[in-house]
């Protein structure tokens, strides 16, 4: 038996209940969990925006110890801490086998339905949704998607490296491609917009600027060494700032982390010509983006899309771990409060109000 926080309705507080866990299914491990970020796209999972079917259980990144091992997955995974972060790589399917593990098919050809995973009072069965289901005491893992982590660091800051930070700094590195002194544009100061910042001043970025409409959060970004640091609720004052400041271009690099539509079409214009943009937020599934004909067609803007920074992760979260621990990489700025799972409601509640930046369930 595990406690858990289900989304049994739409829209309806959490249902923090005891579940019957079921036995690992062949190639699945069971992970006591020590802690979950609560992602903001668990509040557009709680409205129902991104099409999860309850009862399931949210929270798509991790962190925990394997405690039992299903039929053949490794036994040596038990008793290791692991970072379960949003993506599986399993090494096996057609887009680990090309080198593009992102997009792996054990979690994206899903189509959406995910494994159940424990079952409830009533005996219905519930699904952990993303392939995670982390605000649970248990998770129910593939052994793809859990990743040995040795640090000394605390869980808590290390839970981070699953969705966070691997979106963040990858989002830098591996999809933008920044090279010494490029500048950047960052486009939403949230949790994912904060770890960009950092990355991009880790990684050596020229100017940076950052758009956000939370002052609270601009403070933030302003503390973090962010050049120019402004509202965006002018879109057009804001693209005159940024051009103003880098000769009348833009800037090499716009990362997107807000999630409304308008905010990509804001960092697509914010770049100069020939500038590199990554898109990384969602706003509500079936949503559109307008973008500038022009501009896009003939000026050699790039528009790049992330899915969890492209990272390679039985690599990169040991890489990215490292520079929690020396330091490149500040957890503090980020990382507003804990909660216990009770508190689960009061978590989505302070991340939906923009509150917390990034508020962690603890076990
Ligand atoms: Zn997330
Ligand atoms: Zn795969």
């Amino acid at each position: 038996m595990a406690r858990a926080g289900v989304l049994r309705e739409i829209g309806r507080p959490f249902s923090i209940e005891e579940v019957e866990l079921l036995a690992p299914a062949a190639g699945r491990v069971i992970v006591r969990t020590h802690a979950s970020p609560f992602c903001s796209t668990d509040v557009k999972n709680w409205k129902g925006q991104l099409y999860k079917i309850p009862p399931t259980i949210l929270g798509h990144a991790s962190i925990g110890e394997v405690v039992e091992v299903g039929p053949g997955a490794p036994a040596a995974l038990v008793g290791r801490r692991v970072v379960v972060p949003g993506t599986p790589e399993c090494g096996a399917c057609y887009y680990c086998s090309i080198g593009e593990p992102w997009q792996c098919g054990e979690l994206f050809d899903l189509g959406g339905i995910y494994p159940d995973v424990a079952r409830g009072a009533d005996g219905a069965l519930i699904s952990c949704a993303g392939c995670v289901g982390g605000y649970a005491e248990l998770m129910s893992i593939s052994a793809n998607q859990v990743f040995p982590i040795d640090s000394d660091l605390p869980s808590d800051v290390l839970s981070m490296l699953g969705c966070g930070v691997s979106t963040g700094v990858g989002s830098v590195v591996n999809i933008a491609g920044l090279r010494p002194g490029e500048s950047v544009a960052i486009v939403g100061a949230g949790h994912l917009g904060l770890w960009m910042l950092q990355a991009a001043r880790a990684f050596g970025a020229g100017r940076i600027f950052v758009i956000e409409p939370h002052a609270g959060r601009r403070a933030i970004a302003e503390r973090l060494g962010a050049d120019l640091v402004l509202d965006g609720v002018d879109g057009e004052a804001t693209v005159a700032r940024v051009q103003e400041a880098t000769g009348g271009r833009g800037v090499d690099i716009a990362l997107e982390a807000a999630g409304p539509t308008a905010a990509q079409r804001l960092a697509v214009r914010l770049t100069r010509r020939g500038g590199r943009t990554v898109l990384s937020g969602f706003e509500i599934g079936g949503a559109d983006v307008a973008l500038p004909q022009v501009e896009t067609a003939l000026q050699s803007r790039q528009i790049l899309s992330t899915q969890n920074g492209h990272v390679h992760m039985r690599t990169d979260l040991q890489r990215y771990a490292g520079l929690l621990e020396r330091g490149l990489l500040d957890p503090k700025p980020v990382y507003t409060r804990s909660y216990a799972l009770d508190e689960l409601d009061l978590a989505r509640d302070r991340s939906g109000s923009l509150e917390d930046v990034c508020g962690i369930v603890v076990f």
